[in-house]
């Protein structure tokens, strides 16, 4: 019926688009109990009588289909499938609302479990990459993109954060009602809601207001640890271009979590990170460079998930140097060296579905990064970098893209020479799983 992502061929319908989800969802912090209505906007990507969304865990009490009649459907396992009682044309736009309620839990996947989690008080929302369906019908593929609007109504004593900007809140009889309303394009992954006894610490204004969500007891640790964000984020915007959002915020939980995660226009860590030691503060410019690769510049499907995570270690190797640390190319060659003693079997362009979260992903990644620099020079490197962001502001992209977007750089600066380079550099780097050297600095 449809084709899927081959990285995840249980997810995902490639024949719809959503255009919009409009979420309302009452929930008991104390009982975990989630009743929730979704409304999609569904445009159909071809000629079609049937489609499936996401939804494991919970339990569907209504499917309604409007510009469109519904037949049946029947909702198994994570997939929620709808049978139309005619076919509709590509272009058709409908809506589907779905009624469900449950006890959300996380998905457990290959890469652990994911999704709505309760935390010791409160709730987070972790969901890349398949974690969404744990919590709202979705079409959950990274590249099917869509505005929302989220209302949380929960206990009056939490603070809920969803992704986009806080629209509406209302106090009633003991709970608040939280609506966020999310006009940029966005992936279902990357849709979030954080519920915690949150107080908001201001870290700096511009060049878009950022802000961390932290317990009353990591208010001065914050304050502290954070002071340079503001930097922070005017050296990324300078390599990277305009940062894609209207706002970041960090959310530091009340409790450990082994590895922060990224969401639109936000970033959840652990209280573990925010007190880490040297070294962990890697994570910082990790995490908000996501918001440019990943989240505004996001993978089509997983298989090309380097160009998430080798843009965001890069990140941090292109920050080590302006905080104090090591240099860019000091610690590209440190890794290479850890790289080259370590066995030889992953291809960047296409690792395998196993191993989307394979620090070499990581680390490789940077290093393709960094090798392509010293080839063009930071003369073409940035602008590339920035054009990158620019033309695929909002989109989805594959690993060609990038290659295609390089040479076209290269091509532009140094001719049929600089662009041969280039081509086999990045077939180096890319397609062989063998470590190639890196270039002289
Ligand atoms: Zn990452």
């Amino acid at each position: 019926m449809s084709a899927t992502d081959p990285y995840e061929p249980t997810h995902g319908c490639r024949t719809i688009h959503v255009e919009h989800y409009d979420l309302d969802l009452s929930y008991r912090v104390s009982t975990n109990r989630l009743t929730g209505t979704a409304v999609l906007r569904v445009q159909a990507r071809e000629d079609l009588k049937e489609l499936a969304l996401d939804l494991e865990g919970l339990t569907v009490k209504k499917v309604a289909v409007s510009g469109a009649a519904l037949a049946k459907y029947a909702h198994r396992q994570s997939r929620l499938r709808l049978k139309l009682a005619d076919k509709v044309a590509a272009g058709t736009t409908f809506e589907v609302t779905v009624g469900y309620e449950g006890y959300p839990a996380p998905v457990p996947s290959a890469w652990g479990e994911v999704g709505w989690e309760e935390l010791t008080d409160g709730v987070i929302v972790a969901s890349q990459p398949i974690g969404a369906s744990s919590w709202f019908p979705c079409n959950d593929l990274p590249a099917d993109k869509a505005t929302y609007r989220t209302s949380v109504t929960t206990e009056s004593a939490y603070r809920v954060l969803a992704h986009g900007t806080l629209a509406g809140r209302h106090v009633r009889a003991g709970t608040t009602r939280w609506v966020y309303e999310e006009r940029h394009p966005t992936s279902a992954y990357l849709a979030t809601v954080q519920i915690g006894r949150y107080e908001e610490v201001v870290l700096a204004e511009g060049p878009v207001p950022q802000r961390a969500l932290v317990p009353a007891h990591l208010r001065g640790l914050a304050r502290e640890k954070l002071a340079y964000h503001g930097q922070l984020m005017g050296e990324l915007t300078a390599m990277f271009g305009p940062y894609p959002f209207s706002a970041y915020t960090l959310v530091f939980t009340d409790d450990e979590l082994e590895i922060p995660v990224e969401a639109q226009g936000v970033s959840i860590f652990g209280t573990n990170h925010l007190a880490a030691q040297d070294g962990e503060e890697r994570l910082i410019p990790h995490e908000l460079a996501h918001q440019w690769f990943g989240n505004s510049v996001s993978v089509d499907r997983w298989q090309h998930i380097w160009l998430n995570e080798g843009f965001a270690c890069y990140a941090e190797w292109l920050w080590s140097p302006l905080a104090g640390g090591a240099g860019t190319d000091a610690l590209a060659r440190t890794w290479h060296k850890h790289l080259a003693a370590d066995e030889q079997d992953l291809v960047l362009a296409d690792p395998g579905p196993t191993n989307i979260f394979d620090d070499r992903i990581y680390k490789r990644g940077a290093m393709t990064l960094h090798a392509l620099r010293l080839t063009v020079g930071d003369g073409v490197f940035f602008p590339l970098l920035r054009d990158w962001a620019a033309r695929y502001r909002y989109r989805g992209v594959t690993t060609d893209d990038f290659r295609a977007l390089a040479l076209e750089h290269a091509e532009a600066a140094g001719g049929d020479t600089l662009t041969r380079s280039v081509r086999s550099l990045l077939a180096n780097w890319l397609d062989d799983a063998r470590l190639p050297a890196l270039p002289k600095a």
